[in-house]
Formats: C-alpha cells, structure tokens, sequence
C-alpha cells in the first residue's frame, strides 16, 4: 500500500524541522518529513555560526527577526527544550561615513518596526565593550543586546522532538528522488523507500533546493555558496563575554565560542558550487583581517583541521523565498536564506504553516517573499549581509 500523508517536508534541517513544529503546532500531524541523511543536521544547520539578529535593512527581515528572536527567548517553555540563546548583542563597527548614513537609517527602520532597542555606540563604548579592538578609525557603530546566538542543532532537535510528540513522523536515511504532478499539482513524491501520496509538498532542501524544485519542474533560483568558518584554539586575551563584533570596513567579524574566538568572513572571490572542503588558504586571509582589527588575535592559535566550511543557500536578492510555486500547485518554498536560515527559523515555518493552512499569515505580508518577485522585478535587495 502506498504511503499517504497530508504533507510531505522534504529535508529536516533547521527549516524543515520548524515547518513541521509550527504545523503540528496548529493541527496538522499527518505530516512527514523526508531526510537523505542517517541524521539531521548534516547539511548547513550544522555548520552554522549561531548568530541571531534583528539588525537588518528590509522591513520583512527585521519582522522576521523580531518574531524568531522573541521565540528563542522562550523557546525553553514553548518548546520544550533548549534553544540555548544568548542574548550577547551584535556590534556593527563603522569606518566610513558612508557606512555610518547606513547603520542610522537602518536604526530609524528597526525602530520603525518594533526593535526599539538597537543602541547608538561610540568609539567609547566599543572600547568598554571589547576593549582589545583597535578602534583609532571607528566613527561610530549600532549595537542590540537581544541580539546574540543560539545552538543551531538544538533547536533543530527542539522543533522535531515536539513535533513528532505529537505525530510528526520524520524518515530518516531517506532520498527523494522525484515529485510527481499531475493537473499542475503534485501528487506523489518518490523516495528511496518507495512514494508517498500527498496534496502538499515543502521543499525544505535548504542548499539543493534548486534540485528538489526540479523535480516538479519548477524554477527557483537558489544557489549554493561556499561558506568558511576558523575557530582558534583556547584563547584568553579577549573577554569571556562579548557581542558578535562586525569590522564593517573588511566584513571580519568574530564572537566567542567556548574557550576560543570563531573568525567569520565572506571572501568575495567565493564561486557558486557544492564546494563543502576547508580551504586552508583562507586561514592567512582571515587572520590578516582580524589581526588588524583585534591586534591581539595576531597571537592566537589556529589549527586547521578544526576549521569548517558549509553552504549558504543564496538567492539573487540574499532575501529567503517563502510561499506558493506559481505553476505546481501543492508545492511550497521555504528556501534561500542567504545566511540566515537558523536566525529565521521559528519566523519561516510559521509563514509556511499558516499558508499551507489557512492561504496568509499575519505575522508578515509574506507576498513580498514569494518567488515571482524575480521574474516581476520585485526584489526586496537585503544589503545586512555578512
Ligand atoms: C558556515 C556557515 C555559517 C552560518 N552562520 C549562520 C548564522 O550565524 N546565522 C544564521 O541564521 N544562519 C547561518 N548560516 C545559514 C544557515 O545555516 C542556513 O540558512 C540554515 O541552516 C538552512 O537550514 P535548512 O534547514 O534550510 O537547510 P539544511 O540544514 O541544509 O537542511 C536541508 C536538508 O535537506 C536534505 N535534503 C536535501 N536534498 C534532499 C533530498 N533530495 N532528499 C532528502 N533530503 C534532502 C539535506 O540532507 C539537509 O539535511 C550559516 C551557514 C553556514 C554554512
């Protein structure tokens, strides 16, 4: 007998997994999530920095943040496991004026949208905050203390783990390997362990995407990019506590992780491709540009085989595609995060749960996400993009 379910979710990362909470969270439990991998989290959720901010330029992306950061800060009681957030606020450092106009009329747009509380900061105030950072061209910068982190892989286990308590079956080990339309709508989904029958499909497949969207013949642009992470080794010369420290000059920015400090920059010499290998070159790259910044990071130690890369699901916009297929009926997208999938999560599988369920969602006007804008022109152009 053919296996049915009233939805299908197809990869069970960070989104995928907030998709089926937020769903069973308003009724809907015949619900199945389809992994390729033995486990979840193998794909970008675990490779992830953790950060989580409000700070953004589009109004949609800071109500998407202002909802999922609220979320993550009670994610103990409503969900029912930890989240582990961390509410150690984001520094974003400006060199130049150019720079400063930016993070003003951001600060006027945030505040226009409900984050009341990004700070308006001073060389000063850096100082007391990292006081190792070089601050001699800083002309100012915003900080928000509810920014900070979160553990990617335990809210992704967070999500599931209340969703299959109440019914959410999630296969693992399982690749989809067609979706079947019939009448412009989908009809079946083909999976190493034989179809299942359905009238709605997520597509949750967060850097293969594209891929799964082909499958029923749809177009969605998203592209995978190489992201690369280098973790020192235990390093005491910076506080133990401080926010994530964005350099806006050179896109350097840092945090603390654990006894060490994660160095984080996007090289714009990165290509699109399923690249996932460690470039050990790009360690001189990345600790000249924190040396200069933080001159005491020029001693720290780093050992390459501890250093990580990952893929970032970037769309022609950096802005996320959530909503309907346009041609494939049944089928939903929640893709393209371009960097901030695990900060969007709880905001994302809301939106997708409260379309499939009842056609809109009040927490955004999620119209603007949809994946027509790129073929209307509508892009939304999110430039907060580290
Ligand atoms: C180095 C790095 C740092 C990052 N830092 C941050 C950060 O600080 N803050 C932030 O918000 N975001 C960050 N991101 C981005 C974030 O990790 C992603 O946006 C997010 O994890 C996307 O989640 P997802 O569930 O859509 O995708 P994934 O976690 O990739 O999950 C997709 C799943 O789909 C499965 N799948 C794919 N195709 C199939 C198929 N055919 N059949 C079955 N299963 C399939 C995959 O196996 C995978 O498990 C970072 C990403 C990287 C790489």
């Amino acid at each position: 007998m053919t296996e049915t379910a009233d939805v299908v979710i197809i990869g069970s990362g960070i989104v995928g997994s907030s998709v089926a909470y937020h769903l069973a969270q308003q009724g809907c439990t015949n619900v199945l999530v389809l992994e390729r991998e033995a486990h979840q989290g193998k794909g970008s959720t675990g490779k992830s920095m953790g950060g989580v901010r409000a700070q953004f330029t589009t109004p949609v992306n800071i109500q998407m943040s202002k909802y999922s950061i609220d979320f993550f800060s009670q994610f103990d009681e409503i969900v029912g496991h930890p989240a582990d957030y961390r509410a150690h606020g984001y520094l974003f450092c400006a060199t130049n004026e150019k720079h400063l106009a930016y993070l003003k009329a951001n600060r006027e747009r945030q505040n226009a949208y409900g984050v009341t509380n990004v700070e308006w900061v001073v060389a000063d105030d850096i100082v007391r905050m990292v006081p190792q950072l070089r601050v001699d061209d800083i002309l100012g910068g915003t900080f928000c203390p509810t920014d900070g982190f979160v553990d990617p892989h335990s809210v992704m286990m967070g999500f599931m783990l209340n969703a299959r308590e109440k019914g959410v079956r999630l296969w693992l080990d399982t690749d989809v390997t067609g979706i079947e339309v019939e009448n412009d709508r989908v009809k079946t989904v083909d999976t190493s362990r034989g179809p299942v029958a359905t009238k709605v499909v997520v597509n949750a497949a967060g850097a293969w995407a594209a891929q799964v969207a082909q499958m029923a013949g749809a177009e969605l642009p998203v592209e995978p990019l190489r992201r690369q992470l280098v973790p020192t080794e235990p390093f005491d010369q910076l506080p133990k506590r401080f926010p994530m420290v964005i350099d806006m000059s050179t896109g350097f920015h840092f945090r603390r992780e654990g006894k060490g400090i994660l160095l984080a920059w996007n090289d714009h010499d990165e290509t699109p491709g399923f690249k996932t290998d460690f470039d050990p070159t790009f360690i001189e790259k990345i600790l000249t540009h924190a040396a200069s910044r933080v001159p005491v990071l020029a001693e720290a130690e780093v050992n390459p085989r501890r250093a990580w890369a990952g893929l970032y699901e970037m769309t022609p916009d950096h802005h996320c595609i959530i909503g309907p297929a346009p041609n494939v009926a049944g089928l939903y997208f929640v893709n393209g995060f371009s960097g901030h999938g695990v900060m969007h999560s709880p905001a994302s599988g809301r939106i997708t749960a409260d379309l499939i369920l009842q056609g809109h969602s009040e927490l955004v006007d999620a119209k603007v996400l949809g994946v027509e804008r790129f073929k209307e022109g509508k892009l939304l152009e999110e430039t907060a993009v580290l």
